[in-house]
């Protein structure tokens, strides 16, 4: 399937200057989601990644890849959120934005000492999201062995912020 013809690109979204990667076309298709776990579990296997405890998602559309994946692997799934979502005791990482900061959280008993992890996202842009949810990972006591994201925006070389583990990425703008 080629992800990139249904993909809708949104110029100046959500704001000037961004082309807004629409994958919710590409979510309605009805082989999208299949191809797109398909395509997680053959670039995972490659990597000879296997043995994996726990996918990660992260808020909002890490949920939407994640859990899927996560049943396809038979394994658990956990979210990491945006602040004051998470009703039980949790783990915070602070992460920069273009003005100010942000934060996302996990629960402190989501993911046991040890446990492979995976995290998934929708889009790597300059890598903050993912490098503070393996800062959550990295609290948590687990170990990470690889990132999975749809969509990874080469131009703004989010890889150097993240830990040195591997990073599938579907396609690359
Ligand atoms: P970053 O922390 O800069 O790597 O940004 C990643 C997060 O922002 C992901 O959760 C994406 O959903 C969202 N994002 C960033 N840039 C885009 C884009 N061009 N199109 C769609 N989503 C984006």
């Amino acid at each position: 399937m080629d992800f990139k013809s249904i993909i809708r690109d949104i110029p100046d979204f959500p704001q000037q200057g961004i082309i807004f990667r629409d994958i919710t076309p590409l979510l309605a298709h009805p082989q999208g989601l299949t191809k797109i776990i398909q395509g997680f579990q053959t670039k995972f296997a490659e990597l000879n990644i296997s043995a994996i405890d726990t996918v990660v998602g992260t808020e909002s559309r890490g949920f939407i890849l994640g859990a899927p994946l996560a049943m396809a692997l038979g394994c658990s799934f956990v979210p990491v959120r945006k602040p004051k979502k998470l009703p039980s005791a949790v783990f915070r990482a602070e992460y920069e934005l273009e003005y100010g900061t942000d934060a996302l959280e996990i629960h402190q008993d989501a993911i046991a000492t040890g446990e492979r992890v995976i995290i998934i996202d929708d889009v790597i842009a300059t890598g903050g999201t993912a490098a503070a949810t393996a800062k959550l990972v990295e609290q948590s006591g687990a170990e990470l062995v690889g990132y999975g994201f749809l969509i990874e925006l080469d131009f703004l070389n989010g890889r150097q912020a993240l830990p040195e583990v591997p990073i599938v990425s579907l396609i690359n703008y």
